[in-house]
């Protein structure tokens, strides 16, 4: 553990990165900058273990950075997101071969690479419906070749380690299996078709990764299940990434609401009242403030309860899903809020606040998504075993 203060370090970051948002956002080019500046500051190494020379840092101190790189900006953040949680989740559920682990690990820090699951494909949708990727290894000379395309492999451009989810050629009448393969940028046959186009989180380089005939040796094969088994980083790992989700879009909406509140200070049309003055814009900046605190205090609370495991009240990864469901819904409603507040300019492309609106609705696509979470709540509620509540003494 360092005793660093990291989130005061991102924090010094943060107005280099808000220069730089908006031409990256218009561009749609990635943050190189951005990122050789984390590199220096010695991020990359914010959730190895210490063992490997990483700051080795909580769950807590993980959210805090990232929602300190969300207020500048937001693509950064969901990017470097995809790095920090692969360190997190593994240290709390061991899920790859140690050797491979630990080549991530001092990669990170010794070499500035970055890592991140590429798992999603066109066809496919997400991983988490259940259904078969595309991407085929066939097992040859005691290795593997791998061939299939990747969409929304986000820090594509920086990727060094990148872990591939595919499906394995099964007898007939044999549930078909998953594995993971790692493969490294330097692989012949890996490309990077630059698709990336989006609406949000434009500058997180998540464009198409193309695997022609890669040759796999049998090393790389990280881990193998049957479909429709759970992936073998069960609850950690819902745990580092839907959270890592809820730091980033609070990030975006903390940053929408202090642009509408400084506007709201300020701003005088040709009348003699400062808007402020109005009670709608009162009532909507208060309304702001409740939801973005209500998501903060739910992240909060659900990473203290995944850290602590408490004995009383939803279970830890329930009260994970809640704050994902509900800092998504109430961090679209407070950014829509901003923009009401602001005005017609808030529409201006010059403005950040335009960007903000678009960026805070990307992590809602990511999993878990809002059905699936609301059918695992309810399964606590209705499936498990009943324990009636206890009469009030
Ligand atoms: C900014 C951004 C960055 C991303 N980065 C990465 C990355 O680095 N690596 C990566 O692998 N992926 C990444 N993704 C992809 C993401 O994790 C999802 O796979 C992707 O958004 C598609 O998911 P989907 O559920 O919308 O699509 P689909 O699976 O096509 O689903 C479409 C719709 O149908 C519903 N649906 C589908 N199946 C079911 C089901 N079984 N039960 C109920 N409803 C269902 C979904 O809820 C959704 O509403 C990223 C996405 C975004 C937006």
């Amino acid at each position: 553990m360092s005793s660093i203060d990291w989130p005061a370090r991102a924090r010094d970051l943060a107005p280099a990165f808000a220069d730089r948002a908006e031409q990256h956002d218009r561009e749609g080019s990635f943050p190189f900058d951005n990122f050789a500046d984390l590199r220096a500051a010695g991020f990359y190494g914010l959730t190895v273990p210490g063992r490997f020379g990483g700051a080795e840092a909580s769950l807590g101190t993980y959210l805090a950075v990232l929602e300190q790189i969300a207020r500048a900006d937001g693509s950064t953040a969901l990017a470097f997101m995809m790095h920090l949680k692969t360190f997190g989740q593994e240290r709390e559920s061991p899920s790859y071969p140690p050797e491979w682990f630990e080549r991530m690990c001092t990669g990170a820090v010794q070499h500035g690479q970055l890592v991140n699951t590429v798992a999603t494909e066109e066809g496919l949708g997400s991983p988490a419906g259940g259904g078969l990727p595309d991407t085929t290894a066939i097992p040859d000379d005691g290795g593997w070749r791998l061939s299939g395309r990747k969409s929304f492999a986000t820090l594509a451009p920086l990727l060094h380690h990148l872990i591939v989810l595919a499906r394995l050629p099964t007898p007939d009448g044999q549930p078909p299996e998953l594995a993971n393969f790692m493969v490294l940028r330097t692989d012949p046959g890996l490309s990077i078709d630059e698709t990336w186009d989006s609406l949000s989180m434009r500058s997180t380089g998540s464009h198409d990764v193309v695997l022609d005939d890669i040759h796999l040796t049998p090393d790389r094969l990280l881990n193998r299940r049957a479909l429709g088994q759970g992936d073998a980083r069960g609850s950690a790992g819902m745990a580092w990434f839907a959270l890592g989700l809820c730091a980033t879009t609070i990030g975006v909406a903390s940053a929408a609401r202090d642009y509408a509140v400084a506007y709201a200070r300020e701003r005088t049309p040709n009348s003699n009242r400062t808007i402020k003055e109005y009670p709608g814009v009162r009532s909507r900046i208060a309304r702001i403030d409740l939801l973005v605190h209500r998501s903060r205090a739910l992240m909060d609370d659900a990473s203290r309860a995944w850290e602590h495991r408490p004995q009383h009240g939803p279970p830890a990864i329930d009260r994970i899903v809640m704050a994902k469901i509900d800092t998504m819904n109430n961090c679209i409603e407070a950014v829509d809020l901003a923009m009401r507040v602001v005005g017609g300019v808030s529409l201006q492309k010059r403005r950040p606040i335009e960007r903000y609106y678009r960026d805070v609705r990307a992590a809602l696509h990511n999993p878990p998504l809002e059905d699936r979470a609301l059918d695992q709540l309810a399964r606590t509620a209705l499936d498990e075993p009943y324990e009636p509540p206890k009469a009030a003494e």
